[in-house]
């Protein structure tokens, strides 16, 4: 008996982590949110999540610098408060910063009161330890409901989610990645990158893909005549 209920576990995770590889759940909470602008330029903004990593995100810092790409890196506060350093050099560099919670919580059954805290509690962390006001609002796992998204609305708040997502998490070769997103990017695009984490964590990973993908991305799409802007910058086309 135990041994079916081990396989069946076993069995549910495997599925779930295939599910979540071969298809975006983002696409099924868009409504109401920006995931990707209309504009007729051919501008894409690049958005990492889950870090500041003391690892990973130096090193996409020094490849966006090589590259000349402003990014946009969605922060998790209870990773700024341990790598203060690293979120101030994020905003130093002249990236663009937005709120993806404090503990990386998934609101979905969240009251208000609880939505609202966690979200003003990691916009402080980030303006004490950075300076820099959050208005942009990336929800763990992309999982919301209307009234949270009306909820983080009324707090003065954009959605952000993503129209292209890289699955650099699945750990894909950096050439795959870099491809897939060259076939199908459009104006406007949002992409989803990762700065840390990995399968099971927001914490550590192996984010050697996704650094290697940013200057053969910033080649991609530059000879296809796309330029990378902040998130902030492409709501304003
Ligand atoms: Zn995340």
């Amino acid at each position: 008996m135990l041994v079916f209920l081990f396989l069946a576990f076993v069995g549910i995770v495997v599925l779930g982590v295939i599910f979540c590889i071969f298809f975006d759940q983002a696409v099924l909470t868009r409504k109401d949110t920006i995931y990707r602008v209309q504009t007729d330029k051919k501008k894409v903004a690049l958005t990492f999540d889950d870090g500041p990593s003391w690892e990973w995100t130096p090193k996409i810092l020094d490849e966006l610098n090589k590259a000349g790409i402003k990014a946009t890196f969605f922060l998790v506060g209870y990773h700024v408060q341990k790598y203060p350093d690293i979120a101030r050099r994020i905003v130093a560099e002249g990236h663009t910063i937005g709120n993806h919670g404090y503990a990386h919580s998934v609101l979905f059954y969240y009251t208000p009161a609880e939505i609202e805290e966690e979200i003003k509690y990691s916009e402080k962390v980030i303006k004490d330890i950075t300076g820099y006001t959050t208005k942009f609002f990336r929800p763990p796992k992309a999982w919301l409901r209307k009234s949270i998204k009306q909820k983080i609305k009324s707090m003065g708040y954009e959605v952000v989610l993503w129209s292209l997502n890289s699955k650099d998490w699945v750990s894909f070769n950096h050439k795959q990645i870099v491809n897939y997103i060259s076939k199908k990017v459009k104006n406007g695009d949002i992409l989803l990158f990762h700065d840390s984490g990995n399968v099971f964590s927001t914490e550590g990973g192996v984010r050697t893909q996704t650094v290697k993908s940013i200057t053969l991305l910033a080649r991609t799409l530059a000879e296809k005549g796309y330029e990378f802007v902040s998130v902030e910058e492409l709501l304003n086309e």
